[in-house]
């Protein structure tokens, strides 16, 4: 079979996205996905779209992304609950460092208030007493990012896409791609199957970060922002073998999710009890009355990080045909709008949305 503009390879809710924005772009696309469409570490994310402004490449593509979210605002299948952001101080120091972040935010045009002590009580009571203050990030948002990788996808096939569900891409072949079942699609290919990207890309590095989640009963009202501690972009964006950081996230459905953890390179998808306890003893610091509340399930999920914790995305250096986006780590739903507008942006040739040198994949080779 021949002719496609562009197979894309992944439908999490990156692949789902360039695939959709490329349908709409007017290209002729395929999609290969091995599994269900947004049941990869998509699935298994709290889908809070957040900017984090400590790498100024990151909130550029964050803020993009923001914008391109808003569409979704109205769409029931998004889910979208604009709860807000919450960041903690546990300490004065924290909280002093707050009007620099609120001016980074500013300056990526992102609206937030610095809050004392007796402000953020009066936002979220149930807070463990002794925080110093926070930083209140009202606009941000949260969605159900398995849900609108399903939704893009139909929305792409609707569009005219090919979608070939349940085919796995084994190789990258010459001018296109080879399936599981001997097809070999003809066109560019975009690789976009998260923390499996060296299985079809393995001269670009990318390890894997496992989180952990945890899901209780319902209680609506209780927790009313995304709350997450100020220490949370050390666990991010550290190196450590282990780390664990307060963030917890009201439901539109008035249950708690409750995170996060990070785990370098572990692959293994159950859930690790003395992980699972650590991130729980972090989340019961802040907000003690979690102790209470019934759990109902709990599960991990592999992130997908580069070296330097920014996303590829581009062309592939020495491989005609071939593009990627993937390695989003922690920020992959949030990002993944602005991913695929980059993306179609570079492959048509357009003026690019924002710069595209930090995610260019050539940077690793130099
Ligand atoms: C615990 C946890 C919490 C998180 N919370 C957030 C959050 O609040 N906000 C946020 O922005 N991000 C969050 N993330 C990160 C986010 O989930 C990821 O960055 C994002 O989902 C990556 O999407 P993806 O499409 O690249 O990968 P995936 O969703 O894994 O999609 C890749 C797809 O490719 C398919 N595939 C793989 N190989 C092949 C092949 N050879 N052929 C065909 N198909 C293939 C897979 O089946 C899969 O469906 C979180 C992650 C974790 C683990």
């Amino acid at each position: 079979m021949s002719g496609f503009d562009l197979i894309v390879v992944g439908a999490g809710i990156v692949g789902a996205s360039c695939a959709d924005l490329a349908v709409r772009c007017g290209l002729r696309v395929a999609v290969v996905e091995s599994g269900v469409p947004g049941g990869g570490v998509t699935a298994a994310s709290m889908g809070h779209l957040v900017a984090m402004d400590d790498d100024p490449a990151e909130l550029a593509l964050a803020r993009l992304s923001q914008r391109l979210w808003e569409d979704f605002a109205a769409l029931p299948e998004a889910e979208f609950s604009r709860c807000g952001t919450l960041w903690l101080a546990e300490t004065p120091t924290q909280l002093q460092r707050i009007p620099e972040r609120i001016a980074r935010l500013a300056a990526a045009g992102i609206e937030a208030e610095r809050l004392d002590a007796r402000a953020l009580y009066a936002c979220e009571p149930h807070l463990a007493p002794g925080l110093a203050g926070g930083m209140r990030v009202p606009r941000e948002a949260v969605v159900y990012p398995p849900r609108v990788a399903a939704w893009l996808l139909a929305r792409a096939q609707a569009g005219g896409a090919a979608v070939y569900r349940g085919r796995r891409a084994l190789a990258l072949a010459p001018g296109g791609v080879r399936l599981d079942d001997g097809t070999v699609l003809r066109g560019q290919v975009l690789v976009a199957t998260g923390s499996d990207l060296p299985e079809l890309l393995p001269a670009l590095p990318l390890s894997v970060r496992r989180g952990h989640l945890v899901i209780t009963d319902r209680h609506p009202g209780l927790v009313r922002h995304q709350l997450l501690e100020l220490g949370y972009a050390d666990s991010a964006h550290g190196d450590a073998d282990s780390s664990v950081a307060f963030n917890v996230q009201p439901r539109p459905s008035g249950q708690l999710l409750i995170g996060s953890s990070r785990e370098q390179g572990r692959r293994e998808r159950e859930v690790d009890p003395s992980m699972l306890r650590r991130m729980l003893e972090r989340a019961f610091e802040f907000l003690p009355v979690l102790r209470g509340l019934q759990a109902i399930r709990a599960w991990t999920g592999l992130r997908p990080c580069t070296p330097d914790g920014r996303p590829y995305i581009g062309r592939v250096a020495g491989r005609p045909g071939v593009w990627v986006a993937a390695g989003h780590e922690g920020l992959g739903v949030t990002t993944a709008p602005g991913t695929a507008r980059l993306l179609l942006d570079l492959l048509l040739g357009q003026p690019p949305a924002i710069d595209p040198a930090p995610y260019d994949p050539a940077r690793v080779a130099a």
